[in-house]
């Protein structure tokens, strides 16, 4: 039996019209002689009355300091409505389906709840449900501990719910239907003529996940990576191609080489706060950066684009984290600027690792849009850029012109 995982997002779920298209997939991948295995977020979006935002608004709405246990239990809710909803379209549609919770199906994971791991699966129930001739509509972003109880897996987190299905149940390949037809050169909303790519490998959209392509989630393409698990990335609108991620030669088609390219496309990550550290000792000999970067470890809040020197300290945080990291520093008695308002734009290609020119030409670009640089950094596959916000839709625009992306999609 050749199972596929069929995960469905909220905006794929948000009306009964777009669940029905959601099922056809369903009963399409049935009729061609797979077993279908769905995997469902919560339906809609903000504003949805059973969006995951709209669970969190409510326990908001009772307290200003949650138990991340109720809160778990609470947003879980989310996706059991709608694994029910959509199991139960599927039988309108003529399909025998079953919803079944994350904990029904075996789905253990340690206790970081509102950001959990899942440790191991025991798919024997699923499995039962597959015997009898029914479909399993399995609800995403959820698990259970050791203990018996509920956890999420953080926003995104039913993408990684399929890919680990996907490797328990040897599942033939995964597909992650959406709101877009694949993955892009840049997010759609800010370039509307970016270019769907056809093929991936996976170290490209791991890449492109972190760095802020919120189209799939960064760990569930880690955990098909590790499995090589091939992932395809579709439409729920019956439009365009989608996206096969794979590990180079399965990801390639018609002869193309992907993984070479020197820039696959531009990712960004909004709502960024810089913070500047200054004293009067030397950062290095006082042990200063140590305590600063222990304390803000030890209150979860995480920091990115560091850059350290003897009289400065300076790295970026999620604005949320901007009143914490205040908090838990001021005890240092340093001179502490926190300042929002910032985006954080990346060039991202595996292939341009020592190649020459690739900063020069994210520089040019920048600046020739007049967008100014407060910080870079770079890997092997990417280059970051610390912009402000209000000019982040004119820099993504100017990098993708550069690197020529809506023509062919990936710059050779
Ligand atoms: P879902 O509800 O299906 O999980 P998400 O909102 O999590 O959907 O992800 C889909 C969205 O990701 C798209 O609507 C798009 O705006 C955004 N996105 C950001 N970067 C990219 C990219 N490089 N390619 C495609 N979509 C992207
Ligand atoms: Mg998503």
């Amino acid at each position: 039996m050749k199972i596929i995982v069929q995960k469905f997002g909220g905006s794929s779920l948000a009306t009964p019209d777009l669940r029905r298209q959601a099922a056809r997939h369903v009963v399409r991948a049935k009729d061609e002689g797979y077993q279908p295995v769905v995997v469902v977020s919560a339906m809609g979006r903000k504003g949805d009355p059973y969006a995951t935002d709209t669970l969190l608004q409510l326990a908001k709405s009772v307290s200003h300091c949650n138990s991340l246990l109720n809160l778990d239990l609470l947003v879980s809710c989310g996706e059991v409505i709608s694994a029910v909803v959509m199991a139960e379209t599927l039988r309108e549609l003529g399909v025998e389906a079953q919803a079944l919770t994350g904990w029904q199906c075996g789905i253990m994971t340690d206790d970081n709840f509102a950001n959990s791991r899942v440790l191991v699966v025991h798919p024997e129930r699923i499995m039962e449900v597959i015997d009898q001739g029914i479909i399993p509509v399995i609800t995403g972003f959820q698990g259970v501990t050791e203990a018996g109880l509920v956890t999420t897996l953080g926003r995104g987190g039913s993408d990684t719910t399929a890919a680990v299905l996907g490797v328990v149940l040897a599942s033939e390949w995964v597909e992650i239907y959406t709101d877009v037809d694949g993955v892009k050169t840049a997010d759609p909303r800010i370039i509307p003529d970016a270019q769907t790519l056809s093929s991936l490998t996976y170290r490209e959209l791991v890449e492109l996940a972190h760095l802020g392509a919120k189209v799939v989630h960064p760990r569930a393409v880690e955990i098909a990576m590790e499995e090589g698990v091939p992932l395809k990335v579709l439409s729920t609108a019956p439009t365009g191609q989608g996206t096969v991620i794979g590990n180079g030669k399965r990801g390639s088609q018609g002869g193309e080489r992907v993984g070479d390219r020197v820039v696959t496309g531009i990712a960004h990550l909004s709502g960024r706060s810089q913070v500047k550290i200054t004293g009067k000792e030397d950062f290095n000999r006082s042990r200063l950066a140590l305590k600063i970067f222990d304390l803000l470890a030890q209150n979860d809040v995480s920091v990115d684009l560091i850059y350290l020197s003897p009289e400065l300290v300076a790295f970026i945080i999620d604005q949320d984290k901007a009143q914490v990291t205040k908090e838990v520093l001021a005890s240092l008695g340093l001179n502490i600027q926190v300042e929002a308002g910032f985006a954080k734009v990346s060039v991202v290609g595996a292939g341009m690792h020592g190649v020459p020119g690739v900063m020069a030409r994210v520089v040019g670009a920048l600046e020739s849009a007049e967008v100014p640089i407060y910080q870079t950094t770079d890997s092997h596959a990417n280059i970051s850029c610390l912009i402000k916000e209000e000019q982040l839709a004119q820099a993504i625009r100017s990098l993708h012109d550069e690197f020529q992306l809506s023509k062919g999609g990936g710059s050779k």
